[in-house]
This record gives structure tokens, C-alpha cells and sequence, in this order.
């Protein structure tokens, strides 16, 4: 065991502010991991997350980026790597669902959002991961889990099939990631959270639609962050060590 190894792991959350990402970061921190995790929008929402974070015992530090522009992404690992000096771990979590669209009212400037963001976003930053990670460039191996979405395997609500698909893309990502990345030492799977109480379904209704939805999943409720962090947590450590290129429902049986 060399010095390095013996350092508490580190993990990069994109999205770690709040929501399922939030809830991943907190698990995680519990877990006695060192957080590097990237915020948007809600700054505010970050800083009680590092602060919830250190309550926990552990570190983290709170990085803007908007993972649809790849210089963001660079910056934000660069300094995850600064602060902390090595990367064991990706949760590649930000994405938005984008407003509801006909497909006839379907145009450039809203598929470019959703894609940049959810598909986009989610290789850039899997390279700056594989760069840090990676055996074969020095690295000592990791861990991907990538958040992809039930709506990639049932189609998703309707006028959103362009969310659907760039999860579905995200699902296709995994299965060939899983090919590329295990001589590299790196084990790659993803998640499918299916109707989860998180503030992503304010585009389409809100509590609302939560309350609207509940019943179409059999086991009658939407799922919490903390149900898929669980998962997700599990799939980061040595537990599941022979899961890889798995792309795991977390949804209720919906
Ligand atoms: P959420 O509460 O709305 O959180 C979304 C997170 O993504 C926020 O941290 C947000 O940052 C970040 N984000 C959005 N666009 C970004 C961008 N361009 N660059 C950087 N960060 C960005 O949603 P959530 O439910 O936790 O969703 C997390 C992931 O789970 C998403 O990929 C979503 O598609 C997936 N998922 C969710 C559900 C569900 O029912 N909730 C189901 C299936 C899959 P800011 O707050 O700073 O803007």
C-alpha cells in the first residue's frame, strides 16, 4: 500500500448542491470520502452543503461549473485536484429535464440545452475523470456512476422525449465506457432513478406532478434522493467490485 492509498478516497459529485446530488455527497462524506463537488446556479445551496459536509467530519470543496462548457469542467477538476491531490471517483449527477416540447415545437436552442448539459456535460467531464484515474496514465483506477433515468428505458412523460433521449444517450455512454475504461482500472456504471421528490419536476408542475405520478409506480410513492444515494453509494465502493457496465433501476418498479 502506497501513501497515497492510504489517504481517505475522493469523490467528484457533478450537481452536489442539492437534490440527488446532494444527497450522494452527504452519503459519501458519511462514508469518510473527500468531496469535490460543482454547483450552477445556487451558490447558497452549496455552501450549506460543504458546511453539512464538514459537519459530517469530512472535507469538501464547492466548485462552479457549468458542466455544458468544457473549459468549466477542466477548471472545476483542476481544482478538486489542487485542493485534494487525487481522484478516485465521479458521480456524473447534473442534468436538467428542460421545458415540455411537442415534438413539432421542437427547436436548435432547446435540444442544445438539454443535450449540452445532460450528454455533453457528462462526457466532459468522464475525460477529466479518466485523465486523473486512469492505470494507464499513472493514475491508481476510480470509479464512474453515471445518472442516466428510467425515461431512458419507458420513454419518460409525455412532450419529453428530448429528455428521454439524452438519457438515453447517457445509458449508451456507460455500456461502451464499460469497454474502454476496465484496462484503465476503472469501473463505470449507471443508475436509473425513476420518479424521485427532488425540485428537477418544478419544470413540468412540481409537488404536483409528484402527487400526480405517485400512483403510476407500483410500489405507490416517488422515491427520495437518499433512496438513490444509497445505490449509489453501494455501486462507488469494493462491495461491487464485479458490478460494471450495469445500468441499475432505482424507480419504484415503474
Ligand atoms: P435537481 O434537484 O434539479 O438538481 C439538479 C442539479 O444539477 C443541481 O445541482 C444543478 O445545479 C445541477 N445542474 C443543472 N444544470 C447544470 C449545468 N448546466 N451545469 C452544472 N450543474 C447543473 O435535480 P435532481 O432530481 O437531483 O437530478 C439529479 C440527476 O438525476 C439529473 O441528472 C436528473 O436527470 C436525474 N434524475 C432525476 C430524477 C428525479 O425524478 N428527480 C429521475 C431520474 C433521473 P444548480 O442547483 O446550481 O443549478
Amino acid at each position: 500500500m502506497n501513501a497515497k492509498s492510504k489517504e481517505f478516497p475522493v469523490l467528484m459529485v457533478t450537481g452536489g448542491n442539492r437534490g440527488i446530488g446532494r444527497a450522494v455527497a452527504l452519503a459519501a462524506a458519511a462514508a469518510r470520502y473527500r468531496i469535490a463537488f460543482t454547483y450552477r446556479s445556487d451558490q447558497q445551496a452549496a455552501e450549506k452543503t460543504v458546511a453539512a459536509i464538514e459537519s459530517l467530519g469530512s472535507e469538501a470543496i464547492a466548485v462552479y461549473a457549468d458542466v455544458a462548457r468544457q473549459d468549466d469542467v477542466r477548471a472545476a477538476f483542476a481544482s478538486a485536484k489542487e485542493r485534494f491531490g487525487r481522484l478516485d471517483a465521479l458521480v456524473n449527477n447534473a442534468g436538467i429535464i428542460g421545458e415540455p416540447r411537442s415534438i413539432i415545437d421542437v427547436d436548435e436552442q432547446h435540444l442544445d440545452l438539454v443535450f449540452r448539459t445532460n450528454v455533453f456535460g457528462a462526457f466532459y467531464c468522464v475525460a477529466e475523470a479518466v485523465r486523473q484515474m486512469s492505470k494507464q496514465a499513472g493514475g491508481e483506477g476510480g470509479v464512474i456512476v453515471n445518472v442516466s433515468s428510467a425515461a431512458a428505458r419507458h420513454g419518460g412523460m409525455p412532450q419529453e422525449a428530448h429528455y428521454a433521449s439524452s438519457k438515453g444517450a447517457i445509458d449508451s455512454l456507460t455500456l461502451s465506457l464499460a469497454k474502454e475504461l476496465a484496462p484503465m482500472g476503472i469501473r463505470v456504471n449507471a443508475i436509473r432513478p425513476g420518479l424521485i421528490d427532488t425540485a428537477i419536476h418544478s419544470i413540468h408542475g412540481g409537488d404536483e406532478a409528484i402527487r400526480r405520478m405517485a400512483p403510476t409506480v407500483p410500489l405507490g410513492r416517488a422515491g427520495t434522493a437518499q433512496e438513490v444515494a444509497d445505490t449509489v453509494l453501494f455501486l462507488l465502493q469494493d462491495k461491487s467490485s464485479y458490478i460494471h457496465g450495469a445500468l441499475i433501476d432505482i424507480s419504484g418498479g415503474r
